[in-house]
């Protein structure tokens, strides 16, 4: 063996060697779910701070698609549904709801705006700053003068006003009684979500005597939005079922954004898909917010992403726009803050 053969074929086993190593190293890593990369980041507009009572059982994602016949004189449906393969399990108490929710939030890389119980809310904000955006909840003057609610938002504190949910006490949003609010809110440049629309079966007659399906009529914002023409609005639950309105409410008022939360794991999964195909399908998907409407489930975030994900008429980049994109815009955060 030549001295040149022989360096050749040592070279040749080294070479050999070290890529059989470096084929060992790759596959090992590829193995380690661990060093995956972190989800792309998600925000979440819709989450609620609620303390948890016992008495509420496991829920199954898309309840209403097989809503009761009745009858006025019998006893009144179950509100909830839980004839499922694999209902969602709640929260066992407020202190496992914090503790869930969050590990939810951080192991789906999620940021939330989250409203409700200030107690709840502020005890979120402690435990995970960097996923938790407060937001400051109300629906009538009853609930908080006009004094205190300009300090708390001058406080700094909350970046939100949400969720704001007037139908539910027979109001309108554009009732006079909650204008002098929405002053201080376009005043400050603070966004507000207001609920409109989707309530479940038999919310009026059921479970909310005051509820009134009319006045969650997106053509109900229209007055607000004319005296407050400053004013950062999104409807909450993108006004389900009312699409045409919605939409035409959108193409009137330009700065107008939806969410799609609460409809997204509560209405038949072709109805909601269907929803949210017509307003991208109408050109909107630019101004659709993911939101989950998380409440005592906290299974219910990565269900309700997974229907952006898995929604075959939406583009990847509307999929990133809608779960991330479109919430940076309209909320004026920085992309980078995220990564
Ligand atoms: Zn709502």
């Amino acid at each position: 063996m030549s001295g040149f053969l022989f360096f050749e074929s040592i070279f040749m086993l080294r070479r050999a060697v070290v890529s059989s190593l470096l084929s060992s190293i790759l596959i090992a890593v590829a193995a380690l779910p661990a060093l995956a990369a972190a989800p792309e980041p998600i925000i979440d507009v819709h989450v609620h701070a609620m303390k948890i009572r016992p008495g509420i059982g496991p829920v199954c994602p898309w309840f209403l698609t097989d809503m009761p016949g009745g009858d006025p004189h019998m006893e009144p449906p179950a509100f909830f549904n839980t004839d499922c393969d694999n209902p969602l399990q709640p929260a066992s108490s407020t202190e496992d709801y914090q503790e869930s929710a969050l590990a939810e939030a951080e192991r789906l890389n999620v940021t939330m705006v989250v409203g409700g119980d200030d107690d709840v809310l502020r005890s979120f904000k402690k435990a995970n700053p960097k996923r938790v955006i407060p937001s400051l909840s109300f629906s009538s003057a009853e609930d908080i003068s006009l004094e205190d609610f300009r300090d708390k938002l001058e406080s700094g504190y909350y970046k939100v006003v949400g969720e704001v949910a007037p139908q539910y006490r027979g109001m309108s949003p554009s009732d006079m009684s909650l204008d002098p609010y929405f002053g201080v809110a376009e005043e400050l440049k603070i966004p507000v979500a207001i609920h409109m629309g989707t309530g479940g079966n038999g919310m009026a007659n059921i479970t909310q005597p005051n509820y009134r399906a009319s006045l969650g009529h997106p053509f109900e914002l229209e007055e607000l939005l004319a005296r407050h023409p400053k004013l950062k609005i999104w409807v909450m639950h993108a006004g389900y079922p009312m699409a045409d309105a919605m939409i035409a409410l959108m193409g009137a008022h330009a700065y107008v954004y939806v969410d799609v939360a609460g409809m997204i794991w509560s209405y038949p999964l072709a109805e909601v898909n269907r929803y949210i195909e017509r307003l991208a399908t109408a050109g909107f998907a630019k101004r659709i917010l993911y939101g989950t409407d998380l409440l005592l489930w906290p299974g219910l975030m990565e269900t309700s992403i997974n229907v952006i994900k898995n929604a075959d008429y939406l583009s990847e980049q509307q999929k990133r726009d809608i779960l991330f994109n479109n919430a940076v815009r309209f909320f004026n955060l920085k992309e980078d803050d995220f990564n």
